[in-house]
């Protein structure tokens, strides 16, 4: 069995031990088929019912006058029909005007009955909860929730906050506060074990457990709104510190076992590393050798590295990388690394042959985009072992390869990397060695408290120093309508023997608008500059396309590369000195941050111009000055992070990163220290209470190890 399963599997079967007591389909209203649809949200007791938290509160205590409405906000509403019709503009809707006297509101449907229409009749008065957005005439709501009032009938205000629970298919929000409401009378009588240590309770005057739970279920009239949409309240402080425990607790017990499985100890290939540092174009930096150290430390060892290595862009984490592989190589096992596209990918595919080939390695090559016969080709190469060195994407890890004798693992530029694909890929890459060393490189720094939380089972590594002669980077903003100006920088620049990229945005989803935006510019640009070489890669390309492109402008061939946000990461060309980010505004900060680092690897002082479209934003404000302020990585990403929230930063969207039931990595980031120090008591104190805190919070779907 699979670390992964071992511990699902546990998981389940203490679950099953608790159903048995306080089964679901005890409770009213609940039968079999329900049964099943709950346990999908992780309930399989009555207990769990309790931690079914609401997912946030929705202020229906207050009605927002219509005149007093802005985009983009959930309230209720009251007002009387001005009018209500059905349109046919591309899709059947119904439009119903509402109006108080102080302003107006469209209400739209898409899908309704003969007898909702003939309820909005002019003069009937209606309250409706919904969010705000931009229509064609004016501030509208799509299918908000609604209520026909009768003559002078209150708009009934509710007078506490309303829970609102994470939904799963088929069980509807009455419905769960129905079970909440009969899990609620229950706990009256047998309320849930209270598990955290004592002493903690007492240091962080924490609330107790029960009191906490009731109160956040059924926020009383006299709530502080303000501190519970804020989520600050100390009762949502209790549970989201014993949620950021489970989480922790739950990482270090997959680190705990990942200590006790095998990995192959590589010991041997000193010389060769020596050899190969020796023979480099450059010396390693003082923090790359000590990076460098730390990997070979691990790998010695006989239990799989798990490390995490941050590096700012351009911090040179790719020769680390290398000097990883050849260790690997040296002791006779095989080194693979993945790259996120198809283009740094290739990127790496070029430095490993330069460093590589001289030794007589030959790096192995797999892509999607391959044809079908060299794709084949190189899975039996990898399968039977001759393959030393593979480099690829995703591909490497699909179905229908097998690594004969992996060794090591590393992925690059992954901070979109959950636990689920860590656990994945070391399952993945099982043989008879034992699970492989295990490495993953990202350019997002992560700031400490919020790693701590989210990356409790690996080691880190920070290069925290950049090769030595690159300047930093000048940045500055500027309104589009000065736009000649910009393209005048770009004409000296080029005149005088440099090179500049030219970013465009890319448009939400779209391909095509992607492109379009990105080909405009690129007329533009090319009539602007009769005398410059300008060249367009953008995402619709092919990969060999992209790669003709990106090898021409690294040749000198292309002078200004116009280029969708394809070039955000990893690609080194050091001439280029100049880096145009148009409509700026649109994009996060981190991602501003990766484009600016494309510049300033050469001797020249390098310049980014971040062109965007006045009038600012207040957060698009606050990003562009964080960037003219600071090249520093670290506080870019802290920046970042209070803008936009970890999921954003840590992409927990994408990789399935747990979703926190009430705790805020932002906001509660602070806790994590304490937590810390609780994890530990508790595990020392009571290793029962550490597991039962953990299947208390995550022996749900999110179960770790399960992809
Ligand atoms: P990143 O950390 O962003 O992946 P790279 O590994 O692509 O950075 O390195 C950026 C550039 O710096 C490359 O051209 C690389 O060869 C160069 N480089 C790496 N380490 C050093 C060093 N110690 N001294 C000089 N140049 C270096
Ligand atoms: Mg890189």
């Amino acid at each position: 069995m699979t670390t992964s399963e071992t511990v699902a599997a546990n998981a389940k079967v203490t679950n099953q031990d608790n159903s048995a007591a306080t089964r679901l389909t005890e409770l009213h209203g609940v039968g079999p088929a329900l049964a099943k649809k709950l346990e999908r949200l992780g309930i399989f007791a009555i207990e769990d019912l309790l931690f079914l938290l609401p997912l946030r509160y929705e202020d229906r205590t207050q009605l927002v006058k219509l005149g007093a409405l802005a985009t983009g906000e959930r309230c209720l509403v009251t007002g009387e029909v001005l009018l209500s019709e059905t349109v046919y503009r591309g899709r059947r809707s119904l439009l119903v005007r509402l109006g108080d006297g102080s302003g107006q509101l469209t209400l739209r449907f898409f899908h309704f009955s003969r007898a909702q229409q003939a309820q909005f009749q002019a003069g009937v008065h209606v309250t409706c909860f919904g969010e705000t957005r931009k229509g064609s005439a004016g501030l509208e709501m799509i299918h908000p929730e609604y209520r026909i009032l009768r003559k002078d009938q209150d708009p009934a205000i509710n007078d506490s906050l309303t829970a609102i629970y994470p939904a799963t298919e088929g069980v509807q929000q009455g419905r769960l506060r129905s079970l909440t409401d009969q899990a609620l009378r229950i706990m009256q009588r047998s309320p849930p074990r209270e598990l955290l240590p004592a002493k903690i309770i007492e240091r962080l005057n924490l609330p107790p457990l029960a009191e906490a739970i009731v109160y956040l279920h059924r926020p009383p009239p006299d709530a502080d709104v303000e501190l519970m949409m804020a989520g600050r309240h100390p009762c949502q402080q209790r549970l989201a510190f014993e949620e950021l425990l489970a989480h922790y607790l739950s990482l270090k017990r997959l680190r705990a076992l990942a200590d006790t499985e095998t990995a192959p100890a590589l010991t041997d290939g000193e010389p060769e590393v020596a050899g190969f540092v020796r023979d480099l174009a450059f010396e390693l930096t003082a923090a790359q050798r000590k990076v460098v150290d730390e990997i070979l430390g691990d790998l010695s060892q006989p239990h799989p590295m798990m490390r995490l290595i941050q590096g700012d862009v351009g911090s040179g984490k790719t020769v680390v990388a290398a000097i990883a592989c050849l260790k690997a190589i040296s002791c006779g096992v095989q080194a693979a690394i993945m790259a996120p596209t198809e283009l740094l990918a290739e990127q790496h595919w070029k430095s490993f042959c330069d460093w590589f080939r001289p030794l007589g390695i030959e790096p192995a090559w797999l892509s999607g985009s391959q044809r079908v016969a060299e794709r084949r080709e190189s899975i039996r190469a990898i399968e039977d072992g001759s393959a030393k060195l593979v480099v690829g994407t995703h591909a490497l890890f699909q179905e229908g390869v097998s690594f004969g004798k992996l060794g090591l693992i590393i992925i690059d530029e992954q901070h979109r990397f959950g636990v689920h694909q860590r656990m994945a890929l070391r399952d993945k890459g099982d043989s008879e060695l034992g699970h492989p060393h295990q490495l993953v490189m990202t350019a997002t720094p992560i700031p400490r408290t919020l790693a701590m939380a989210a990356y409790a089972d690996l080691d880190i590594s920070i290069i925290d120093e950049l090769p030595p002669g690159r300047q930093p980077v000048k940045t500055i903003a500027i309104p589009d309508n000065r736009r000649e100006e910009v393209t005048d920088r770009v004409r000296l620049a080029c005149e005088s023997g440099q090179q500049a990229f030219w970013v465009c945005p890319l448009i939400e989803e779209s391909e095509v608008l992607d492109y379009q935006a990105a080909a405009a510019s690129y007329e533009m640009l090319t009539e602007a500059l009769p005398n410059v070489r300008v060249g367009l890669v953008h995402g619709r390309m092919r990969a060999a396309e992209k790669e003709r492109g990106m090898q021409a402008f690294k040749e000198g061939v292309i002078q200004l590369l116009v280029a969708t946000t394809v070039v955000e990461v990893g690609v080194d060309v050091p001439n280029a000195s100049l880096m145009i980010v148009e409509n700026a505004e649109r994009m996060g900060l981190s991602q501003l941050h990766q484009l600016r680092g494309r510049v300033g690897r050469g001797a020249t002082q390098s310049h980014c111009v971040l062109v965007y479209k006045p009038p600012l934003g207040r957060l698009a404000k606050t990003r562009l000055s964080v960037l003219r302020d600071t090249n520093d990585g670290f506080v870019v990403a802290q920046r970042d992070l209070e803008l936009r929230g970890p999921g954003e930063l840590l992409g927990t969207r994408q990789t399935g990163l747990p979703d926190y039931r009430v705790a805020d990595l932002v906001r509660d980031a602070e806790l994590m220290p304490q937590v810390q120090l609780a994890a530990e008591l508790v595990q020392r104190a009571s290793p029962e209470n550490a597991a039962a805190i953990v299947r208390r919070w995550l022996a749900d779907v999110h179960l770790y190890g399960k992809v």
